[in-house]
């Protein structure tokens, strides 16, 4: 039970061309009193055109150094595609890859799903986790209020025999001055060097960024598809870039899709229908007192915060993580006696049927990520690839859902698998609304054919049955 990944429904989506390139061509930079600085050769307009705008060809071959895989146009209708350059066998690994920038969602750590802050790490031991998700919450009265009481970890069989790559409980730290956690030093200093020296709220609860984040949880309830706090990542990659002089975190956003609204201008994904206006205004706000740069004054306008929105929705993936999968992976493939493959088999089913009964299917640490070469790859109804997460974090390894020949397309499923498993006018609306395309893969083109000659002979609109893999 491998968290299979798929990217996220969008949340917000738009696109208004015009008046993007009038931003684009009008836009100045602001520089903090240095007169050549990045953000006077990387403007933030550029950020929120509703392309992606065409990098140059070294920097995707840089993203692709080592992998057998190649970015490039073959269809101007579906834009770039990512390519095989050598052949794949069902279940191989085509790539992998670490992600630009993840963000654990708000109401999945508010839960006690405990997450590496830059990687996304499940810092639970297998037993913890096991234990808080098999068991119902018990409460003692601490200083007048109840409290979770904290569980006595599993005791997991043949644990010893796994050969698990989880976080140590001696390895884990706190930043220095407020008390997130990372899987490791080296986690820290990563994201203290791209992010964390901004985002740090040095635990103050009236900072800003905690009343973002209690704000957007207030209208973001579970099941969560995006977290505000990739947009704040994102906004501080930037700023710390540029206090570096770099251009590195311009150019790695400027390669993703960022449209919100559809040709006409209407915003099209019902969290940007009017009724959230006032909402979404409310946390725009509190987003640009959080983190507002004269150096960037484009992503704070609302077309900008948008954009921003529209970004992280139609390119971010779905992450999960667990310590306790890595566990009852490793255990079900021990090679194990009779006797003891009984054991072991019957205290996982319990196990299951326990998480089920307290937890239901919110059993991982969830979140949202960017990835540069991933989100290159087209959407399929019958994907030749999937995204997985098997290192316990948020690399992504994307897996060969059959046989790939040198040249062919990789493709994901940019829908569940429920979805994929909609009748065609449902998968299409679908995308529509979230990605802004009409499909026309082969199964698509198929069933639309058979929808042609069905109803020729008759008047029946599409039939389930028809529309069904
Ligand atoms: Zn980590
Ligand atoms: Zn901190
Ligand atoms: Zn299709």
């Amino acid at each position: 039970m491998l968290w299979l990944g798929f990217p996220l429904h969008s949340l917000f989506i738009s696109t208004n061309p015009t008046t993007n390139a009038q931003m684009s061509s009008t836009a100045k930079a602001n520089g903090k009193g240095k007169s050549k600085s990045v953000a006077d050769s990387m403007p933030a307009a550029e950020l929120v055109s509703a392309r992606p705008l065409p990098l140059a060809d070294e920097y995707f071959a840089t993203l692709c150094a080592g992998k057998h895989v190649q970015v490039r146009v073959e269809d101007a209708r579906k834009g770039r595609g990512l390519f095989a350059t050598q052949a794949f066998k069902k279940g191989d690994i085509v790539f992998t890859e670490a992600p630009l920038v993840c963000a654990q969602f708000l109401w999945n750590e508010a839960y006690g799903y405990k997450a590496c802050h830059q990687c996304m790490r499940s810092l639970e031991s297998p037993g913890e986790m096991a234990a808080r998700l098999a068991t119902a919450p018990t409460t003692v009265v601490a200083a007048g209020s109840a409290v979770a009481k904290p569980r006595t970890p599993f005791e997991l069989p043949f644990m010893d025999q796994c050969n698990l790559t989880i976080a140590t409980q001696q390895d884990i730290v706190t930043c220095e001055t407020c008390s997130l956690v990372f899987c490791n030093a080296a986690c820290r200093d990563a994201a203290m060097e791209s992010h964390h020296r901004i985002l740090c709220t040095r635990n103050d609860a009236d900072h800003p960024l905690q009343l973002l984040q209690s704000a957007w949880k207030s209208i973001h309830y579970p099941p969560e598809t995006t977290s505000i706090m990739l947009l704040a990542r994102i906004i501080a990659m930037l700023r710390q870039g540029l206090d570096k002089n770099s251009k590195d975190a311009f150019t790695a956003f400027q390669q993703f899709y960022r449209c919100y609204a559809d040709a006409e201008g209407h915003f099209i994904h019902k969290f940007l229908d009017k009724k959230y206006d006032k909402q979404l205004a409310f946390i725009q706000e509190l987003f640009k007192t959080a983190l507002y740069d004269d150096r960037i004054p484009e992503l704070f306008t609302t077309h900008g915060f948008r954009s921003l929105l529209a970004l992280v929705g139609m390119n971010g993936q779905g992450v999960g993580t667990t310590a306790l999968d890595m566990y009852l992976v490793a255990v079900e493939r021990l090679n194990l006696s009779e006797s003891d493959a009984k054991t072991r088999d019957q205290f996982v089913e319990k196990l299951l049927d326990d998480i089920d009964e307290h937890s239901g299917e919110f059993d991982a640490c969830e979140g949202s990520a960017l990835y540069c070469l991933q989100s290159c790859c087209n959407h399929n109804c019958q994907p030749n690839a999937v995204p997985t997460f098997t290192e316990n974090n948020a690399t992504l390894h994307m897996r060969a859902e059959r046989d790939i020949s040198a040249g062919d397309e990789i493709c994901i499923s940019y829908l569940t698998p429920e979805q994929r498993h909609m009748r065609r006018s449902r998968r299409m609306a679908t995308l529509r609304e979230n990605y802004l395309f009409m499909c026309a893969c082969a199964k698509c083109e198929v069933q639309k054919a058979e929808l042609d000659i069905s109803s020729e002979s008759s008047d029946d609109s599409e039939s389930e049955s028809a529309e069904c893999c």
